[in-house]
């Protein structure tokens, strides 16, 4: 047989670019991954070649710099990278929804503002829903922007867990503005804060406190970002006119779902090569382990649960790709992959016997690594939600 998880119809550009982020992975990722999660570092030296390859512009158009890919071959470069180490992938992956957002969203300045920069890793984008208390729930967002006599707004209020808080310099920041909308989520909006990279107070009004420390997706920072008066000028209200964020947002996690569902394939790919190398070469009661049927079938039942979420996740991209309605098939790549991604990563855990509880062996930053796929862009109760709406809506 082939190796699992390939993908058939790609271009020969699709190819070249997949098969160098799967050498550049292998090459230079993996040796690496290990030490800078080990310390939390972040990976400078490994994200200014992601540069240099020119991944910050994949999916952003040529006119604009970019190399005008499709999601598609973006899910698959991060599947590769994130087979490397997970952490790395999370460095594009604010970025990408953000241009994504800019793209498909923005005016004709502000496309023209950010995307040519965005396109070279010189403006770096995340993006911020969640606050301290809420996550699933983005409607009851309490961070609030009230405008001005002069048509800015003033900004006040707490968010949370902005993956690449510190590192990045243009956030995507969802707010609530009193429109007087009757639906909640028609009182949203989407600003686009340009801000230098650090923590403390990096514009007057905006604070990055400092990193979370988190069980595991390491190396990479998650903070809060709190505003405090911010002042907001309109022209930066993400398309120009306020109420129209939720949906915007929307827009950007949808294909953000099909980007977590990559990295959990790509998690999951990495767990069971290490499974079966160490099925292989560790005997007990005088056989290698894999020839034992306990052992054989775990690895069969993870190649298939591998290969299912790659099939899947390649389905929810070529949709999107289509020009399609892709919200039904990236939450159900999003859910299969990320709970297959969790199984199949504690299935080669077992298999390593007592050492995968031992830091020195791969295994167990994917255990660590895994569980945040079953939150991040939505929790598997909300995939469940958004399904189920879909379905229940097709089948009427
Ligand atoms: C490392 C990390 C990075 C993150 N990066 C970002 C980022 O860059 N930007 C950003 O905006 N956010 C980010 N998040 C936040 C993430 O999107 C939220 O944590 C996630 O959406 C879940 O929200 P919550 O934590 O508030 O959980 P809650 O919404 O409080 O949910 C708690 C539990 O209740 C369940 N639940 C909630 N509502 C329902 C329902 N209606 N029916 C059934 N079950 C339900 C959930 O599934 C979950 O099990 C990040 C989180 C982490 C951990």
């Amino acid at each position: 047989m082939t190796r699992l998880a390939q993908t058939m119809g790609l271009t020969d550009t699709q190819i070249d670019i997949v098969t160098t982020v799967r050498d550049f992975a292998d090459r230079v990722i993996i040796p690496a991954a290990q030490e800078l999660e080990h310390t939390d570092t972040y990976p400078t030296e490994i994200v200014e070649q992601l540069k240099e390859m020119g991944l910050f512009g994949i999916t952003i158009p040529e006119e604009y710099d970019g190399l005008g890919e499709s999601l598609l071959t973006y899910a698959l470069c991060v599947e590769e990278i994130a087979r490397g180490w997970m952490s790395v992938s999370g460095v594009i992956n604010t970025h990408f929804i953000v241009a994504h957002m800019i793209r498909h969203h923005g005016t004709p300045e502000q496309k023209a503002k950010y995307l040519p920069r965005m396109a070279t890793g010189e403006l770096r984008g995340a993006f911020s829903m969640s606050e301290p208390g809420l996550g699933s729930d983005v409607a009851a967002i309490r961070t609030r922007a009230v405008r001005q006599d002069d048509g800015d707004y003033v900004v006040d209020g707490q968010k949370m867990w902005l993956t690449n808080g510190g590192s990045s310099t243009l956030v995507a920041v969802l707010v609530k503005t009193d429109l007087g909308a009757a639906r909640a989520h028609d009182n949203l909006t989407a600003f686009l804060v340009e801000k230098p990279a650090g923590f403390g107070e990096v514009l007057p009004g905006v604070t990055i406190p400092g990193k979370i420390d988190k069980m595991g997706y390491k190396g990479i920072d998650t903070t809060e970002m709190v505003f405090t008066g911010y002042r907001a000028p309109a022209d930066t209200i993400l398309g120009g006119e306020p109420g129209r964020g939720f949906r915007q947002m929307m827009d950007g996690v949808e294909v953000g779902r099909v980007n977590v569902a990559a990295r959990a394939c790509g998690i999951a790919q990495r767990a069971f090569e290490l499974g079966v190398a160490y099925a292989k070469q560790r005997e007990t009661f005088g056989s290698p382990i894999a020839e034992h049927q306990a052992i054989a079938f775990r690895i069969a039942e993870m190649a298939t649960k591998v290969e299912a979420a790659h099939q899947m996740m390649v389905n929810a991209a070529r949709l999107k790709d289509s020009g399609e309605r892709n919200d039904v098939a990236a939450g159900m790549a999003k859910y299969l992959a990320s709970e297959y991604c969790s199984q199949v990563t504690e299935a080669s855990f077992r298999i390593h016997g007592g050492y995968g509880y031992s830091k020195e062996y791969e295994i167990e930053r994917l255990m660590r690594e895994a569980p945040f796929l079953l939150i991040g862009e939505g929790t598997s109760d909300i995939q469940k939600q958004i399904i189920s709406r879909g379905v229940l809506r097709s089948y009427s």
